[in-house]
């Protein structure tokens, strides 16, 4: 019935839970807008990729943009994980979350001198080098640090993910990584640069993936080169396949990590690949479900056309469907109350000051002002890409853990926003 998590169920009485935690009672307890995580989820969703790579040298670096909190992070960093990052701010993340740095693998396009000379200094496993003046800048900046680089390309190994353009990376056209081609010329210039050491290759077709075949092809295209290089006298140690595997929203069925790695590692071994130390990027996959965004209903506003149910929070909260025109599950928090309901189609919209700002459309519910409404998968790329547009303070977090709720993240309040900014006194 719910999409997602096993941790989220509805008791007899028709109240919503996370664990053994009331979610009604849990926005009483915090307010709203708020973010809840199951850590046991978290948890869960490691240990099903752990199972799926036993018996196999890998790390699991958590692509951390999806959510960074210090106690999601530190809850990964527990489990064995490491962390694939895209800036210096998230690498000050990991260490202050007790993550470390040589579990780290830095992506990313545009790395300034200074995070690459901070990811020096830090130890971090790998950089992800996306082009060749990127490479000849990290040479130098390595060079100044008397180190030298631990480097592995980002190869674009142009599969088409089939996912929302925005969230697909691995096609000619895109920004991202080394285009196929350009490969082979690219590791042998960063052989000739003193202060790099390649160490690895790897890949990031998008997100949001749900079938195995876009994946299957981009290793067959990384091992082609993995093999091309090493004929011509270079060595690959890791192979970084990167992250995407889909979630389930409503009706995805995306694959199980063991039913995504099982006939990747099967091709890795048939390649006679199997000595590689692999290493994934999940991100969605490890977050997406684990959580929920609690939101109070406002009011209720039927229209001709369209019926609106407000509630307080907004695209700034949750920016998934003003962005993509992604669909998420939205549920009523109680059901089953005494109280009269109005059961309708309502676009469930936010406060803010855009016609963009909608969490839901056409969602048939049975709500009354006051009511909380939990939109489901909100664990991934939801607090993480929240902004104070509207002079909103960004909302609350809590992470639970079987009966105990935590509040690890405050709400931000007015004072917070402005903090930073003077007036023309
Ligand atoms: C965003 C990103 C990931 C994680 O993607 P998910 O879809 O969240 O699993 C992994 N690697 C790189 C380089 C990324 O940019």
């Amino acid at each position: 019935m719910l999409p997602g998590s096993p941790f989220l169920h509805r008791d007899a009485a028709g109240s919503l839970h996370l664990e053994a935690l009331e979610l009604n009672e849990l926005a009483s307890r915090f307010g709203t807008p708020l973010y809840v995580y199951s850590r046991s989820a978290m948890q869960a969703a490691v240990a099903a990729y752990q199972r799926a790579l036993a018996g196999r040298q890998h790390l699991i670096c958590y692509a951390m943009k999806a959510n960074a909190n210090l106690a999601v992070l530190q809850t990964f960093a527990q489990a064995g994980c490491g962390f694939d990052i895209v800036s210096g701010g998230e690498l000050a993340r990991v260490l202050a979350a007790g993550g470390s740095a040589d579990k780290v693998v830095f992506s990313g396009v545009g790395k300034t001198r200074a995070e690459m000379a901070q990811a020096l200094e830090a130890g971090v496993r790998c950089f992800n080098v996306e082009s060749i003046p990127e490479l000849a800048v990290l040479d130098e900046v390595a060079r100044a640090h008397g180190v030298r680089a631990p480097v592995s390309l980002r190869v674009n190994p142009d599969v088409d993910p089939k996912t929302h353009p925005y969230i697909s990376t691995g096609l000619k056209g895109n920004k991202f990584g080394i285009a196929h081609s350009e490969a082979l010329v690219t590791y042998q210039r960063a052989a000739e640069l003193q202060s790099l050491h390649i160490t690895g290759i790897d890949c990031h077709i998008g997100s949001q993936i749900t079938e195995v075949s876009p994946y299957q092809d981009a290793l067959d295209r990384v091992l082609d080169l993995v093999e091309a290089l090493e004929a011509q006298g270079l060595s690959i140690h890791h192979l970084d396949l990167g992250g995407g595997l889909g979630i389930t929203y409503t009706d995805e069925t995306p694959p199980t990590p063991e039913q995504l790695l099982a006939p990747l590692l099967a091709r890795i071994d048939a390649r006679g690949h199997s000595q590689r130390e692999i290493v994934l990027e999940p991100g969605r996959s490890l977050v997406g479900n684990a959580g929920v965004m609690l939101t109070e209903v406002l009011f209720l506003k039927p229209g001709e056309q369209k019926s609106f149910c407000i509630v307080d929070a907004g695209m700034n909260d949750l920016m998934r469907p003003a962005m993509y025109e992604a669909t998420m599950g939205i549920v009523a928090c109680q059901t089953n109350t005494e109280k009269a309901k109005t059961a309708h189609t309502w676009d469930v919209v936010g406060p803010v000051c855009e016609s963009g700002d909608w969490l839901g459309r056409d969602r048939d519910l049975a709500v009354a002002p006051g009511d909380r409404l939990a939109v489901l998968s909100a664990g991934a790329y939801g607090m993480s890409m929240a902004s104070n547009y509207n002079a909103r303070g960004r909302a609350a977090e809590v992470m639970v853990e079987g009966d105990q709720a935590r509040l690890i993240r405050e709400r931000e309040s007015v004072s917070d926003l402005y903090r930073l900014e003077k007036r023309w006194d």
